[in-house]
């Protein structure tokens, strides 16, 4: 069965999946999404036999239907290997009634690499099975982990130049060394003044600039983009959803068709729409709960109804979710809408004017699968203090805010389905913030130092991302106003 990807804003606009990997946005500033979501065609207990690897095929060639068998095993090859630090590549953790799926053994720590570790490659096969002779341009604007696993997976592939822009003042002191540092000669690490919305609104701007377009093909290269709203990056994302039900099921934690619950923290919502794409192709996943941070705009929609961004934008411990409009939903928008792009097209178009649109009681009855919580930054630190002192595992704050609105999402409903919380990011990733939780006395020392720390108490060796950057030489300067971003492109390709 093939499958072909629409625009989310105009049903004409069609594109091959290959075709979508390479564009990453329609031409008209919707996002690719599936004619259908297609169904798993092994048992949950044939799946629960398989690898990582395996259980990638078995998903991903469901959704990438103009792939061969051997392009999407050799991409599924060159993603999944040492580059992660375990066999598993996203272990199961069990601790104080819930499961954790630990998506940060990759080369970045955070889930981000999931990903964008396999992107690179699906999109160099989709170039050359679409004869595409430019250059392709990688824009991509990050609100702190994206930059760098995508930086990382796309470093020295030939045929390729990766510009990223992020906040300046809007990332981990971590986050911000790991991508300065990025080797690489077809890298570009830049800063802009301003918060991460306003750095995605820019890289959005630049892909629908239709003269900017001609330039950049004049000069030899294309857009494409690393963003979540790549199909190339939600496709893989599906795979983990399956494997961990899988697992679950290989360790007899749960009997075969028994529902689970998914936990995701959440900030453009991309990982938690992997989650029910992973439902629609059949995983028994009863309850999707969407964990935001003090940024609610999600906890407020799924509540009300109504999409409102015109809100402070607020800094927190868990910056990866600071985000105020959440690109992803508009897929499950449209769905909502009944696969209706111009509806969908009318609820984004007053979103670009007011900042907010309300939907229909019909369409909220669609997400009723949906459940959405918030945890404060109070609530998160308590999060990780608890569970350490409990167990002594170890989370990092975007974990520990899935970890919060669980407790009390539990609390409020008395649902005991057993569930799997994603757990995003490393501790290390965000150490300040996750030391500052189970003890405040280490404030003093530097982020280093306190790496160290960690892991005395985590008991866990210090990743090889960290101990890499430690005297890692910054190769990146650049800092611009958030109004300047297309000039600083032009300028790094020379148009
Ligand atoms: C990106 C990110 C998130 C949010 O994921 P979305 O797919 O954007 O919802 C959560 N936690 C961490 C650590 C991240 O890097």
């Amino acid at each position: 069965m093939q499958i072909t990807y629409a625009s989310t804003r105009n049903a004409n606009c069609r594109a091959t999946a290959s075709e979508a990997i390479l564009k990453g946005l329609s031409d008209d500033g919707g996002l690719f999404v599936p004619d259908q979501i297609p169904a798993l065609d092994k048992s949950l207990s044939e799946l629960s036999q398989m690898t990582y690897q395996e259980t990638a095929y078995t998903v991903m060639k469901q959704f990438l239907t103009d792939f061969t068998e051997q392009e999407l095993k050799d991409c599924i090859q060159a993603a999944y290997d040492s580059k992660f630090d375990t066999e598993e590549i996203a272990p199961l953790v069990y601790a104080d009634g819930a499961y954790y799926l630990e998506l940060f053994h990759g080369a970045t720590i955070a889930f981000k690499d999931m990903a964008l570790s396999i992107l690179p490659h699906l999109m160099i096969t989709s170039a050359r099975k679409n004869h595409v002779a430019n250059d392709i341009v990688i824009l991509t604007a990050t609100s702190g982990d994206t930059g760098k696993a995508a930086l990382a997976g796309f470093a020295d592939v030939p045929g390729t130049k990766i510009i990223v822009f992020y906040p300046k003042n809007g990332v981990s002191p971590i986050q911000e060394k790991q991508m300065v540092t990025q080797k690489g000669a077809n890298t570009y690490v830049i800063g802009i003044h301003g918060n991460f919305d306003e750095a995605q609104t820019g890289v959005k701007r630049m892909f629908s600039d239709q003269a900017l377009r001609q330039q950049l093909a004049a000069g030899g290269y294309q857009f494409s983009s690393a963003n979540s709203i790549n199909i190339g990056r939600l496709v893989p994302q599906v795979v983990y959803y399956v494997y961990a039900y899988a697992r679950l099921l290989a360790k007899e934690e749960i009997q075969e068709g028994e529902n689970i619950n998914v936990v995701v923290p959440t900030g453009n919502f991309g990982n938690i729409l992997a989650a029910y794409y992973a439902k629609q192709m059949g995983i028994p996943i009863a309850k999707l709960i969407c964990a935001s941070n003090e940024n609610k705009v999600l906890y407020d929609f799924l509540k009300t109804g109504t999409y409102d961004k015109n809100r402070e934008f607020i800094l927190t411990s868990s910056p990866s979710m600071d985000i105020l409009i959440s690109s992803n939903l508009e897929r499950l928008i449209y769905r909502a809408a009944g696969d209706d792009a111009v509806r969908n097209a009318a609820f984004m178009q007053q979103l670009a004017d007011g900042g907010s649109y309300t939907i229909t009681d019909a369409m909220k009855k669609e997400l009723s699968d949906f459940y959405g919580g918030f945890a404060s930054e109070q609530e998160t630190a308590q999060a990780i203090s608890s569970l350490y002192e409990k167990t002594g595992y170890v989370i990092d704050t975007h974990t520990a805010v899935a970890s919060s609105v669980y407790a009390k999402y539990k609390t409020e409903t008395g649902d005991d389905t057993k569930t799997v919380i994603a757990s995003t990011a490393s501790p290390f990733k965000f150490t300040r913030s996750v030391i500052r939780a189970i003890d405040p006395r280490q404030e003093e020392k530097d982020d280093f130092a306190l790496a160290d720390e960690l892991s005395t108490r985590a008991g866990v060796k210090i990743p090889r991302a960290i101990a890499e950057i430690r005297d890692a030489k910054i190769l990146h300067h650049t800092v611009c106003d958030a109004a300047d971003m297309c000039q600083a492109v032009k300028q790094v390709l020379g148009i």
